[in-house]
C-alpha cells in the first residue's frame, strides 16, 4: 500500500489540492508571525499549533522542513487601513520603556508560549527590523511601475496587478468596501508600502528612504523576508483567516510586482504556491453571542491563566487538535477541562501500556505496525491536516487490548510525532491541576491522602474522614475509586 499524498486546502483556489514541492524533498513554509506589542493571547497560539501541525506533517512525509516565522516589531497599524498608528509606537507612547524594549519583552513571552505548546521552533525566526534595507530595495524596485507617492507615504497601485484580491474573493472596484480615510489613494484597496514620518514629527522607529524618513509598511515585511528566506515561489504561506482578508491579497500584489509574472490562476506568481489559513478561536460573551478573541479589544485569555487555572498548557494544544483547523473553535473553560481529561487519560493508558510492554519483554521491532495500521494515521493527517481522526485513531488503537504492547507503543510514537503532545514523556503528576491559587501544594496533597489510604486499610474511618474534612476544608476534593485513579481534584 502506498501512503496517500498530502492534500491540503488551498485558500487561493479555495480547493483541496496535492502537495507538489517547489524543491524536491523540502517544504520551505511562511509563517506571518506576533505582531509584538502585548501579550499574545490563545487564539494567537492556535494559528501557531496548526502551523506547527502543518510542519509535522511535511516531515511526516518525508520533506525537510525550512519554516520561517516572523516577529513584527514594526509597520502593524491599529487599523486596517492606512489611517492607524503603528501598535508598538502607541504602546510605548503608553509606556516609560522603549520600544526596542517592549519588542523584545512581548517576543520573549511568545517564544516562551511557543515552548509551552510544544510548537517547535522554526528553522529561522525573522525580525522585520532587521531588514529594513531589504525592504527598501524591494520597494525601489516596484516604485516605479506600481507605485505612487503621496504626503504621507508610498503608495501600491492595486489596478497595475492581475487579479487583485482573489485571495479575499473581494469585489475590488469598491475596494471591498474598507477603509478609505487616506486622501489621494488612487483605488480604496491602494495600501502604503513605506509611510512616511509627518513632518514635525520623530518616531521611535525611522529610517531614512528614498520616499524620506519612514517606516515600512506591514504587508511589505513579510514579502520581502519569505522572498529573502525562502525565494519565490516557495510552498506554503500559513496565517489567520483575518489575513486572508487584507495583509496576504496585499503581500500577494507585491509579490507579483516583484516578480513581474501575470495573473492568479497560476497560483505560483502569488510567490507561494498554497496559502493556509486557520479559523479563528472565538469566545462567547455574556449575552450569548460569540466573537474572534482579539488583542486590540483588550478581551483575551492569555495561556498563563489557563496554567495559572492549574490546566496543563498540552491540554490547550489537545483543544485546538481536537478541532480542524479550517472550523472556528469555541473556548470555555468546560471544553479546556473535557480537553485535560482526554489528556490525562491518553497519559494513564500510555502509563500502562509501559508497564505491559516492559512485562512483556517483547522489543518493539517484533511486532511491526501493519500498513493498514500506519494508514489510519497517514490518511487522517494527509486528508488536510485532520488531527481530530488522529486522536481517535490513537485512542482506537491503545484500546484493542488484543494488539500486542509492542506495536500499540508504535502508534503512540507516530502520535506523538504528529500531534506534539509528548504522550512517551508527559506524567499523571506533570498534569495534576495546580492552580496558583491553591490553599495547599502537591506534595501536602499526597502526604495527607497517602495518610488517608492507610488509615482506610487500617479500618480507621473516623482519622480517614478527618483527614477527607481537612482536605475539603483547603478546597482538595478527594475522589475515592476514581475511573482514572486520580485520587483528588480541587474543587
Ligand atoms: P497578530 O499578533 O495580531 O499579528 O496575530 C498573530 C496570528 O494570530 C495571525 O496569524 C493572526 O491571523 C492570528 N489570530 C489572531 N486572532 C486570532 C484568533 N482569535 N484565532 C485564531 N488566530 C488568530
Ligand atoms: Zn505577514
Amino acid at each position: 500500500m502506498t501512503a496517500p499524498k498530502l492534500t491540503l486546502f488551498n485558500s487561493l483556489t479555495r480547493a483541496l489540492e496535492p502537495f507538489v514541492p517547489v524543491h524536491e524533498g523540502e517544504a520551505r513554509v511562511y509563517s506571518c508571525g506576533p505582531t509584538v506589542y502585548n501579550y499574545p493571547h490563545i487564539g494567537n497560539m492556535r494559528a501557531y499549533v496548526f502551523a506547527d501541525t502543518l510542519g509535522r506533517a511535511l516531515e511526516w512525509q518525508g520533506y525537510t522542513l525550512n519554516h520561517v516565522i516572523n516577529i513584527t516589531d514594526v509597520g502593524h497599524l491599529t487599523d486596517d487601513g492606512d489611517a492607524g498608528e503603528d501598535k508598538l509606537e502607541q504602546a510605548a507612547a503608553k509606556s516609560d520603556k522603549s520600544i526596542w524594549d517592549i519588542a523584545r519583552h512581548y517576543t520573549d513571552a511568545f517564544k516562551a508560549d511557543v515552548r509551552a505548546l510544544n510548537i517547535r521552533q522554526p528553522a529561522q525566526w525573522s525580525v522585520a527590523t532587521d531588514y529594513i534595507e531589504a525592504m527598501i530595495e524591494f520597494a525601489q524596485s516596484i516604485a516605479d511601475k506600481h507605485c505612487y507617492e503621496l504626503d504621507s507615504g508610498l503608495y501600491f497601485d492595486v489596478s497595475t496587478v492581475a487579479d487583485y484580491g482573489r485571495l479575499a474573493r473581494a469585489v475590488t472596484e469598491d475596494g471591498e468596501g474598507r477603509i478609505d480615510t487616506v486622501a489621494g489613494k488612487r483605488n480604496a484597496a491602494d495600501f502604503a508600502i513605506w509611510r512616511k514620518t509627518p513632518a514635525g514629527e520623530t518616531r521611535q522607529m525611522e529610517w531614512d528612504s528614498p520616499w524620506g524618513k519612514g517606516a515600512p509598511g506591514w504587508h511589505l515585511e513579510c514579502s520581502v523576508m519569505a522572498e529573502k528566506l525562502l525565494g519565490f515561489p516557495f510552498d506554503i504561506h500559513t496565517g489567520g483567516i483575518d489575513h486572508r482578508e487584507i495583509h496576504h491579497p496585499n503581500e500577494i500584489a507585491q509579490n507579483q510586482a516583484f516578480c513581474g509574472c501575470g495573473g492568479l490562476d497560476e497560483a505560483a506568481h502569488s510567490g507561494a504556491r498554497i496559502w493556509m489559513h486557520n479559523n479563528f478561536l472565538i469566545v462567547r460573551k455574556d449575552e450569548g453571542s460569540s466573537g474572534k478573541m482579539s488583542k486590540s479589544s483588550g478581551e483575551f485569555l492569555r495561556l498563563q491563566l489557563l496554567i495559572d487555572r492549574g490546566y496543563h498548557p498540552l491540554a490547550y494544544r489537545v483543544m485546538c487538535l481536537q478541532a480542524h483547523y479550517r472550523s472556528e473553535l469555541e473556548f470555555s473553560w468546560e471544553g479546556l477541562g473535557a480537553a485535560l481529561t482526554r489528556l490525562k487519560r491518553l497519559v494513564m493508558q500510555v502509563d500502562k501500556l509501559k508497564a505491559e510492554l516492559a512485562a512483556s519483554k517483547q522489543p518493539e521491532g517484533s511486532f511491526p505496525l501493519s500498513a493498514q495500521e500506519r494508514a489510519m494515521f497517514d490518511e487522517a493527517i494527509c486528508g488536510d491536516l485532520n488531527t481530530a481522526v488522529v486522536l481517535t485513531q490513537l485512542e482506537t488503537l491503545l484500546g484493542a487490548k488484543k494488539t500486542p504492547a509492542a506495536k500499540r507503543i508504535q502508534g503512540v510514537r507516530i502520535a506523538d510525532q504528529l500531534l506534539g503532545l509528548d504522550l512517551l514523556s508527559l506524567t499523571r503528576e506533570d498534569l495534576r491541576l495546580n492552580p496558583v491559587a491553591a490553599e495547599i501544594d502537591e506534595a501536602g496533597i499526597d502526604a495527607l491522602i497517602a495518610r488517608r489510604q492507610q488509615a482506610r486499610a487500617d479500618k480507621d474511618f473516623s482519622a480517614s474522614d478527618a483527614i477527607r474534612d481537612e482536605l475539603a476544608a483547603k478546597r482538595v476534593e478527594v475522589m475515592d475509586g476514581d475511573s482514572l485513579g486520580w485520587e483528588w481534584k480541587l474543587d
